[in-house]
């Protein structure tokens, strides 16, 4: 059955497949920033980029484009990240019934390029109806597929000055808004016994490999409440099945939505950690870093009660969710800039499955326009 394309879609599949021909992994954005800031300025935009990439060890850093708008109106952030993660070479999209998917053994990278390409395709047609919406940035990110490091790493004072961001990087139906999302913390437990011989005299070791499985035993993993989930990721020690192994290292990350349960899921590890090391005359030393901070968006905020007259006004169906990842609206937040990511209708991210459907390329375009139009 051959699928009959409105015009906005054809022109987002071309658009979307010249972007997605261009490689662009973490640390490696360089081949697609650019194109893009070339984008950005035949579009009428001042365009820099930041030294983020040097910090991070990335090749590019992140791209910040101004255009112009009428002061007395919200000044808004669009906001996407350029880097995809793995497989994606040659990606081949094609359009199955209502998706578009990837032909091949690779992910779509719609994620998150439905955001680049949306945000560039509505800059085409804003160039001339300055006077109709406010000053516009947009904020094209690197390595967020990497812990979010390329917004981490963008000074604030990029966007102190807007009302509000849209970070386009949300699954969930086009209308869906995410209004909360989880502190999150890295952990790394390094266990020391002692070494010994395993077979001539076992008993002068302490193993702690046995230390570790200990302490992961009596952690609580998984879901651990509503908004708290807790998971240990890796695990390596020993050297050789002849030495009672003297080293012993696991790591794992917490997240939660509220930042005292996060900080006793903390403790509580570091509790157990400690317990099961004095149990067997082991040593541990447990490492802790924050990630990012999670937010919480009020549901009377008034910007948020915008985008709900938006969404409903070209009949969307509103809804606000919690999120158990974090994106750059983390960092935006954080920071100060009240940031929503908005439901793009990325399906199955980061997998070989990932598609988006053709309706909800048109409709997450709709909704920015109605955003910025309002
Ligand atoms: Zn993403």
């Amino acid at each position: 059955m051959e699928v009959i394309l409105i015009n906005y879609q054809a022109e987002f599949i071309e658009k979307f497949k010249e972007l997605v021909s261009i490689d662009s992994y973490s640390f490696q954005e360089r081949e697609l920033a650019d194109f893009l800031k070339a984008e950005l300025v035949a579009n009428g935009l001042r365009v820099i980029e930041d030294n983020t990439g040097e910090k991070i060890g990335g090749n590019t850093g992140n791209i910040i484009a101004e255009l112009p708008g009428n002061d007395k109106l919200p000044e808004i952030v669009l906001s996407a990240h350029l880097d995809r993660v793995s497989p994606a070479d040659n990606i081949e999209p094609v359009i199955s019934g209502e998706y578009l998917i990837s032909k091949g053994e690779t992910i779509l990278a719609v994620d998150d390029l439905v955001g680049v390409v949306t945000i560039i395709l509505l800059l085409n047609s804003l160039q001339e109806n300055q006077n109709e919406h406010g000053k516009i940035k947009v904020i094209f990110t690197v390595a967020e597929e990497q812990g979010l490091q390329g917004s981490r790493y963008l000074d604030p004072k990029y966007y102190k000055e807007a009302d509000f961001a849209l970070v386009l990087d949300g699954g969930g139906d086009v209308g869906q808004i995410i209004t909360d999302s989880p502190y999150r913390a890295a952990i790394k437990a390094e266990i020391t016994g002692k070494a010994a011989h395993a077979g001539a005299e076992p008993e002068a070791g302490i193993n702690a490999i046995k230390v570790a499985s200990r302490a992961i035993n009596n952690l609580q993993l998984g879901r651990i409440d509503a908004e708290t989930t807790a998971n240990i990721a890796l695990i390596e020690g020993g050297k050789a099945l002849n030495i009672v192994p003297e080293k012993a290292v696991f790591s794992g990350e917490v997240r939660s939505q509220n930042l005292t349960k996060l900080k006793n899921v903390l403790n509580n590890i570091e509790k157990v950690l400690n317990e099961a090391a004095t149990y067997y005359n082991g040593q541990a030393n447990l490492e802790i870093r924050r990630l990012y901070n999670g937010y919480h968006i009020e549901h009377n905020n008034e910007f948020l009660n915008n985008l709900k007259i938006s969404a409903e006004k070209i009949g969307l169906s509103f809804k606000t969710s919690k999120s158990g990842g974090g994106s750059d609206a983390n960092h935006f937040n954080e920071n100060g800039l009240l940031a929503f990511n908005l439901g793009c209708g990325i399906e199955a991210a980061h997998t070989k499955n990932e598609k988006i459907k053709l309706k909800n390329i048109v409709l997450i375009a709709d909704f920015v326009k109605e955003i910025i139009f309002q």
